[in-house]
């Protein structure tokens, strides 16, 4: 049979596109190498993640419990059923990735598969192989953890993202290389959890991709609730011992220190999934690994198309290797495509307190020579922040004094994640700071702190 498209790996990129080209009529099949349907995502990222973040939520609760005037006679943190919580949400939405396919007419088919030929991808699994032939093809074979020269996961002492969400104990301590949002998610709920925690960056500041403030902000966070974070460090000479890992430190001021740890995480970045899958030959062209699109997520080779964290200059996030799908899928249908804008998307981090960004930072905002306007508010001036007892942070606009556009918001405290959604539908409507400083924000809420930052940049926030 020849589909209109087929569709290659089923993370969010790729079973999100599989959906909309169902909804749009077209013969759709996807390929899988997992046996399971979700992608790193939903299966080793974001949603197994966010199930050990929110437990590690819930278990600082019941430790602080008493602050609130509840006595909770000594809680216990039982790991394995901690485990089993989160491998129980993950099944879930992977059966309804299966649910999804049907329900759309996609065919999925599960094997390796590489491209092998125009229009031509063969599918290799325990069966033997088979041809599949389409019209279309969309690459979205997604990202593994980078790891570093002559290092593997033992998937004891040292660890991927994969092998720290199967352990069913909580290690007594935990060395993380790399303070991205990966580096600092686990660091913040294993710490939760009991591990003593130390983050190596090599760069100057955590979480390098956001603001300046909102770094030294988590920085200053991380290590008042007594995480060590160490930036400007280097890391080498890492070995496994008998109970762990040891591993030569040289600090920013210089100093060599050998650090001991249960356990290491590797957290230092993600490697586009583009070997062996059949791209040379093509006319697809790589930049470091990552395939060059233009703004329809066409790459070089006619009827090609790549999403998600294989593309070329894009951030690595679930989201955008959904909104590139739908560009990719409504080209491939003839239907009006919107490429995806790159100032608009949002970035969030699931730490204690968490963070959620979109468009400019100050710094960028200044260096393209805006006539930048900064608006802040503290959320210790926020009453909903004091009820739910979480008031660090801050909400940070970045305008332009000229229009009032809105280059940037960067929220950091209660909730970010959840309240960037403002910020980003404000900027997707290009509203100015004077639209955002007349809606109305309703009381007590968190979210009248992002009313209140935007008051701020007029020097207005009345609360603060
Ligand atoms: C620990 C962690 C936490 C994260 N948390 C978040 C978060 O909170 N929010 C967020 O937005 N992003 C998060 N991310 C990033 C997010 O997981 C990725 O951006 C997203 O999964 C990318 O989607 P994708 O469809 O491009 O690829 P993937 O999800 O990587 O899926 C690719 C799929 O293709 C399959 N595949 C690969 N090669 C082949 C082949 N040759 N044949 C057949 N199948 C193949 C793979 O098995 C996989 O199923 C996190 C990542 C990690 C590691």
């Amino acid at each position: 049979m020849t589909y209109d498209v087929i569709v290659l790996g089923s993370g969010p990129g790729g079973y999100s596109a599989a959906v909309r080209a169902g909804q749009y009529g077209l013969k759709t099949a996807i390929i899988e190498k997992d046996a399971r349907l979700g992608g790193c995502c939903l299966l080793v990222g974001c949603i197994p993640t966010k199930a050990f973040l929110h437990t590690a939520d819930v278990w600082e609760r019941f430790k602080h419990s008493v602050e609130e005037g509840i006595q909770c006679e000594n809680p216990r943190l039982d790991f394995p059923l901690v485990l089993d919580r989160k491998n129980k949400i993950v099944s879930k939405h992977s059966k309804g990735v299966d649910f999804l396919m049907k329900k759309n007419k996609v065919d999925v088919i599960h094997g390796y598969g590489r491209l092998a030929g125009p229009g031509k991808i063969e599918v290799t699994s325990a069966n033997g192989a088979q041809i599949g032939e389409a019209r279309n093809i969309v690459v979205a074979t997604g990202s593994e953890a980078r790891m570093l020269p002559g290092l593997t996961s033992d998937a004891k002492r040292i660890l991927t993202n994969i092998e720290i969400l199967d352990l069913n104990y909580v290690p007594k301590s935990l060395a993380i290389l790399g303070a991205g949002a990966v580096g600092v998610e686990f660091a913040s709920c294993f710490h939760r959890f009991g591990s003593q925690v130390t983050v190596f960056e090599m760069l100057p500041r955590i979480v390098p991709v956001e603001d300046e403030e909102v770094s030294k902000e988590l920085e200053r966070l991380f290590r008042k609730s007594g995480i060590r974070v160490e930036t400007g460090a280097k890391t080498g000479d890492i070995q496994v011992t008998g109970d762990g890992v040891r591993l030569k430190a040289t600090l920013a001021s210089g100093k060599e220190e050998t650090v001991e740890a249960e356990c290491l995480l590797v957290a230092i970045g993600r490697k586009p999934n583009t070997e062996n899958i059949g791209l040379e030959g093509t006319r697809v062209e790589l930049d470091r690994g990552f395939i060059k699109v233009d703004p329809y997520q066409r790459t070089g080779e006619p009827g090609i198309y790549a999403i998600g964290d294989i593309v070329a200059g894009t951030p690595q996030l679930a989201h955008v290797a959904t909104a590139e799908g739908m560009v990719a899928m409504a080209h491939i249908a003839g239907k009006p495509a919107v490429p995806v804008n790159k100032n608009r998307i949002p970035g969030a981090t699931y730490t204690e307190p968490g963070i959620g960004s979109v468009g400019l930072t100050e710094a960028q905002a200044r260096a393209q020579g805006y006539d930048v306007k900064i608006g802040k508010f503290p959320f210790v001036a926020n009453s909903k922040a004091s009820i739910l007892g979480h008031h660090d942070g801050f909400v940070k606009v970045v305008a332009d004094q000229t229009y009032g556009e809105i280059l940037g918001v960067h929220i950091i405290g209660p909730e970010a994640f959840e309240l960037i959604g403002e910020g980003v539908l404000a900027m997707e409507a290009e509203a100015t700071v004077e639209t955002l400083r007349h809606t109305i924000h309703a009381h007590p809420t968190i979210y009248e702190a992002v009313g209140e930052a935007f008051n701020a940049v007029y020097g207005q926030a009345i609360n603060a």
